[in-house]
């Protein structure tokens, strides 16, 4: 099977973590301090605004703790969200009010979110879908000039850029995920920026217990004189840090990235060139000026039976493909009250093809010969 996500993963990976074998430690340490300083500077950020976590959804049940939310607050995101960001504001007793998004690019414009918005609405979490960075621009702004908090889910969006400007640094919190299925992978692992140094150093903290020092070992070497063992805290908070591990392999990932874009990047053109002109095939819109994507997803539309078709004579010819993200509306714990018309028909027509770096040519040609065949 021609997979839709593959990591790519080598000899240097295996290098970085045999150094941390060697190195006696495997937990938190030198290794994430050097990955967060190098993410930092990725996003173009002071690096004492990011906290390396094990997840990013971790990350975002962080990012509402950070917040504060609490029953009886609103949260709003796109219906299309994953699944993780709607837990994260439900497990804080608040409300979710799922907007729409727009039907061609999955993300959600600023009239989508401000239709969704009430005085009980304290944050609005939106994702880069596929990588495109979409409309945050525009809901970063309208969220600053009324106090509404924007969390940036940029899962998808490792190396979006409006016009230099990293996704997930437009928002108050921005998290990111390093999981198995993304295009920098640590196995498990995300990374959280939050734009308030005060905010940015209680996500430190709140990732380790809420510890008020990191360890004894650190006091005592801090020169602490007795009882280097005693601690405070400062929020009763779990564990969410990340190893040295996942950290070292994210080193190397992160200076492989540009790579792994460009060839994403040309992957996307060559389906773009190649299923041009099929009147029963839509391909996403072109990104607008200023715009770069991650292209962590490609997709195609077509009407729902089709879709499903193309679906099933793909899977028969041994390429796997999905769709991504089952709108939440259709949820039932969410308790959602409507279900948004543009993210309905982007559910029953969108199909995400393969794209990921390890594609060679032949095998994307392979695959668009064999759309051809259902979508002419
Ligand atoms: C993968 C993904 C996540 C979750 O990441 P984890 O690190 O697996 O928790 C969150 N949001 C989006 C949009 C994702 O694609």
């Amino acid at each position: 099977m021609i997979n839709v996500f593959q990591p790519s993963l080598g000899e240097e990976e295996l290098a970085a973590v045999g150094e941390v074998f060697e190195s006696g430690w495997l937990g938190r340490g030198s290794r994430t301090s050097t990955f967060e300083a190098e993410f930092a500077a990725h996003i173009g950020v002071g690096g004492q605004h990011v906290t390396a976590v094990n997840s990013c959804t971790e990350g975002l049940f962080m990012a509402m703790e950070l917040l504060e939310i609490k029953p009886g607050d609103e949260v709003v995101m796109p219906s299309v969200s994953f699944v993780g960001a709607a837990n994260a504001v439900a497990s804080r007793g608040a409300d979710l009010a799922f907007c729409d998004v727009d039907e061609r690019t999955l993300n959600p414009r600023l009239e989508h979110v401000t239709e969704a918005v009430t005085d009980r609405t304290k944050a609005v979490v939106v994702l880069h879908y596929g990588g495109r960075p979409g409309w945050v621009g525009d809901i970063a702004l309208w969220c600053r000039e009324r106090g509404i908090a924007l969390v940036e889910d940029a899962a998808c969006a490792v190396a979006s850029t409006v016009d230099g400007v990293a996704c997930g640094t437009f928002g108050d919190i921005g998290v990111w995920s390093f999981d198995a299925m993304k295009i920098l992978v640590t196995g498990d692992g995300g990374m959280l920026y939050a734009r308030d140094p005060e905010l940015a150093a209680r996500a430190a903290t709140m990732a380790n217990l809420g510890l008020l020092q990191s360890s004894g070992l650190a006091a005592a070497s801090a020169g602490v004189a007795d009882r280097w063992w005693e601690f405070e805290v400062s929020s009763f908070s779990r564990r969410s840090v990340t190893n040295d591990l996942a950290s070292a392999i994210g080193s190397v990932q992160l200076r492989r990235l540009p790579a792994f874009v460009r060839r994403r990047r040309a992957i996307a053109a060559a389906y773009r060139l190649g299923l041009a002109g099929l009147g029963t095939l839509r391909l996403p819109p072109e990104l607008p000026e200023g715009h770069l994507s991650s292209e962590y997803l490609f997709w195609v539309q077509l009407e729902p039976q089709l879709r499903d078709e193309l679906a099933r004579h793909l899977r028969k010819r041994g390429i796997y493909t999905t769709f991504r993200y089952f709108p939440l509306d259709g949820v039932s714990a969410y308790g959602a009250r409507h279900s948004p018309a543009g993210a309905a028909r982007a559910a029953s027509t969108t199909l995400l093809l393969p794209l990921h770096q390890a594609l060679d040519d032949a095998t994307v040609q392979q695959i668009i010969d064999e759309v051809r065949e259902v979508a002419s």
